[in-house]
């Protein structure tokens, strides 16, 4: 038995839990700047309301909305000097994952040299970062709960992540109204990469007790949730099951990381423009059948736990449109040697597996 566990950040949720709990923000400072994405802040509703908060509590707002999907570390620099410029004591990230992310860099970029991407992969920025408050508005990564940001480098176009007990965020705010402007493809692909981030870590060998409890409560969740993504669209019931259930999801990697869908996922990502979850998830039925062979009980649990869905949802997970020659799935062996994320998976996993799924799945 194990009770291992850290997460700092305080989260509050349920409707109006901003306006219930604003004391807390306004607590941080009279300044703040506000990072979003291109729409989804304002059509969720939660800029509106921030917005509304700050002015009538006397904080001076200034905003940066120049985060793209998949953030590029440009921008957060950008973001950063912009906190700088205007005297920001803290910063607010209102979006997905990708705005979520960036926020918490942006925090840390922001009380040191803005530009210093080189310290901040190394982890050696001197500063303590600004204090950051997260609103999420998608019901999948779960950033709002782990220490990992996963920005894309200016350079190569490759999704990096850092992770690092200073990326936290300091204050969170989950309601779930602010999920119900994302369009059905966004809510079913965040939804895939909360459900991949409870199967790979609760089915990696490293699970613990305290991991475990997390990921069974999250695919309980999400399978009251994604039905309705399946076929309608969700319900207040349902888009909270869906938040929730990526909150629990994300306490799960929190804890142990992801295993080999993750990094396979981003390589559909970064060429060939697939959604993070919808690309992940690619990789999840080749998990699942992989936990059939080295732990079948804990596969029963997780279908359980999930309810009768399931083949619905992994019969979305195919992506008939991706095709890859010979050539450019051996081009990807370099990148998909010595994964950490392979010692987390039922039955280890190596190079040579990562390109014969690459194969089964893509060749044509
Ligand atoms: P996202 O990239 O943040 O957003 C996807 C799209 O949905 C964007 O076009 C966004 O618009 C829009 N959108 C978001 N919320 C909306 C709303 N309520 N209404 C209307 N449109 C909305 O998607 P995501 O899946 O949440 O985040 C993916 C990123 O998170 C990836 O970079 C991934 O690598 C990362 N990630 C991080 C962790 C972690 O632990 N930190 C874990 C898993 C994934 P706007 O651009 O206009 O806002
Ligand atoms: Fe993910």
């Amino acid at each position: 038995m194990t009770f291992d566990l850290y997460m700092p950040a305080q989260v509050h949720s349920g409707d109006g839990c901003l306006s219930r709990h604003f004391s807390l923000v306004s607590a941080l400072g009279s300044r703040c700047l506000i990072v979003t994405g291109h729409s989804g802040a304002r059509l969720s509703g939660a800029l509106r309301d921030f917005e509304q908060l700050c002015a009538q509590n006397g904080i001076q707002t200034a905003q940066y909305d120049g985060i793209p999907e998949n953030p590029l570390c440009s921008r957060c620099s950008a973001a950063a000097l912009a906190a700088q410029n205007h005297g920001a004591q803290f910063i607010v990230g209102i979006g997905g994952g990708s705005v979520l992310d960036a926020a918490k860099v942006i925090a840390w970029l922001a009380a040191n040299r803005a530009e210093d991407i080189d310290g901040l992969y190394a982890r050696r920025l001197p500063n303590a970062p600004l204090p950051c408050v997260l609103i999420g508005t998608t019901a999948g990564t779960g950033s709002e709960v782990t220490a990992v940001s996963v920005l894309t480098r200016d350079a190569d176009g490759r999704k990096v992540s850092v992770t690092d007990a200073r990326c936290y965020a300091t204050l969170v705010f989950a309601d779930a109204r602010y999920t119900a402007s994302m369009p059905p493809s966004v809510a079913f692909s965040t939804a895939l990469d909360a459900l991949c981030h409870a199967a790979e870590g609760y089915l990696s060998p490293q699970c613990d007790d305290t991991t475990e409890h997390f990921a069974l409560k999250a695919f309980e969740l999400l399978g009251q949730g994604m039905p309705s993504l399946l076929t309608d669209t969700p319900d207040d019931t349902a888009r909270q099951a869906l938040l929730y259930g990526s909150l629990w999801a994300g306490l799960v990697i929190n804890s142990k990381g992801t295993a080999f869908p993750h990094p396979m996922g981003y390589i559909l990502t970064e060429e060939f423009g697939i959604a993070h979850g919808a690309a992940t998830a690619a990789f999840l039925p080749a998990l699942l059948q992989r936990a059939a062979v080295h732990c079948p009980q804990k596969l029963q649990r997780l279908q359980a736990a999930f309810g009768a869905s399931l083949p619905d949802v992994l019969q979305r997970c195919i992506l008939p449109d991706v095709v890859m020659d010979a050539q450019r799935i051996q081009g990807y062996r370099a990148r998909l040697t010595g994964c950490k994320h392979y010692e987390r998976t039922p039955g280890g996993f190596s190079a040579d597996e990562a390109l014969d799924l690459l194969t089964q799945l893509f060749l044509r």
